[in-house]
């Protein structure tokens, strides 16, 4: 495999469309943390869809908060539902790249925009971290008794991912408009699943994997260099902590998931980072 070919292209973060997704249970639990930390900065091109109206969050992010109206099932469909509007909102914006992100991801839009950089929003890019270290299998119901088994990989939607702008139009016939959910409906997988069975298994792109992109799947104590990596997490399992390593400056009582540790090492003038970071 060779490296990327260098910045082919500048971008801003104007550029990117970022997705959250997020569950009613979770916007005081989860989703408030991350608008204290990196959505503060980047709420401009973040766009959180919930399946839920919150007063209190419809204040705070006015129409960057988008109520699907999905179910708040934890099922495939509800799951691709919300996948299907993140999808057709992104299409919508006419923005150069669709980053997917879940609620109890980090997103350093730094390290973001370096490597998508290395990429032109024309071409066909899949970027993130396969969840599995295998291909997954399929089958496809081709008909009423016609079955087909299809192998392709897929990024893990909990470590987040992306698309290019081209990539995406040319996923509209399987993605738009309400054809999303019956794809997923069509392999009986989840959403995350569904993407990289559209773009590898349909569309015949590859996903490029990259080792920046970080689950709760992993050992997130081992992850180093926390200034470049493109996304984090925090495993919620009660009797084994996942979190990434990070010194300072809140204990693990008042930060267990060290979102806030992070934050404030990547951004030690904000208000709430203790004053001593800033020297
Ligand atoms: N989620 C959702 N609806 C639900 C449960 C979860 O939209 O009923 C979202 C949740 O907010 C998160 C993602 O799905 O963004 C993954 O959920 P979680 O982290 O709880 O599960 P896991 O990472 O173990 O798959
Ligand atoms: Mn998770």
């Amino acid at each position: 495999r060779s490296a990327p070919p260098g910045p082919v292209e500048h971008l801003s973060p104007a550029d990117l469309f970022i997705a959250v997704k997020t569950t009613g249970r979770y916007h005081r639990k989860r989703l408030e943390l991350l608008l204290d930390t990196w959505i503060s900065r980047n709420m401009q091109q973040t766009f959180v869809f919930t399946d839920g109206e919150d007063d209190k969050l419809r204040k705070r992010m006015g129409a960057h908060l988008i109520n699907t109206n999905c179910s708040a099932a934890h099922n495939r469909q509800a799951l691709s539902c919300k996948m299907a509007l993140e999808y057709d909102t992104f299409i919508k914006s006419g923005k150069k790249w669709f980053c997917h992100v879940d609620d109890d991801n980090y997103l350093n839009v730094g390290p973001l925009l370096k490597l998508l950089s290395q990429y032109s929003h024309k071409q066909d890019v899949y970027i993130g971290r396969p969840s599995l270290e295998r291909p997954i299998e399929a089958t496809e119901r081709l008909g009423t008794t016609d079955m087909k088994q299809v192998r392709f990989w897929f990024a893990t939607g909990g470590a987040g991912f992306c698309l290019s702008h081209g990539l995406a139009l040319k996923m509209k016939p399987w993605a738009s408009d309400g054809t999303f959910v019956a794809t997923a409906e069509h392999i009986r997988l989840p959403d995350d699943c569904t993407v990289g069975y559209i773009v590898e298994a349909l569309l015949g792109v590859s996903l490029i994997r990259s080792a920046l992109f970080h689950s709760h799947l992993e050992n997130l104590g081992l992850v180093s260099d926390i200034h470049n990596q493109v996304t984090l997490s925090y495993g919620t399992v009660e009797n084994s902590r996942n979190t990434v390593n990070v010194k300072g400056p809140f204990s693990i009582n008042e930060d267990h998931t060290r979102f806030r540790s992070v934050h404030c090492l990547l951004y030690p003038d904000t208000a709430w980072c203790p004053s001593t970071l800033r020297l």
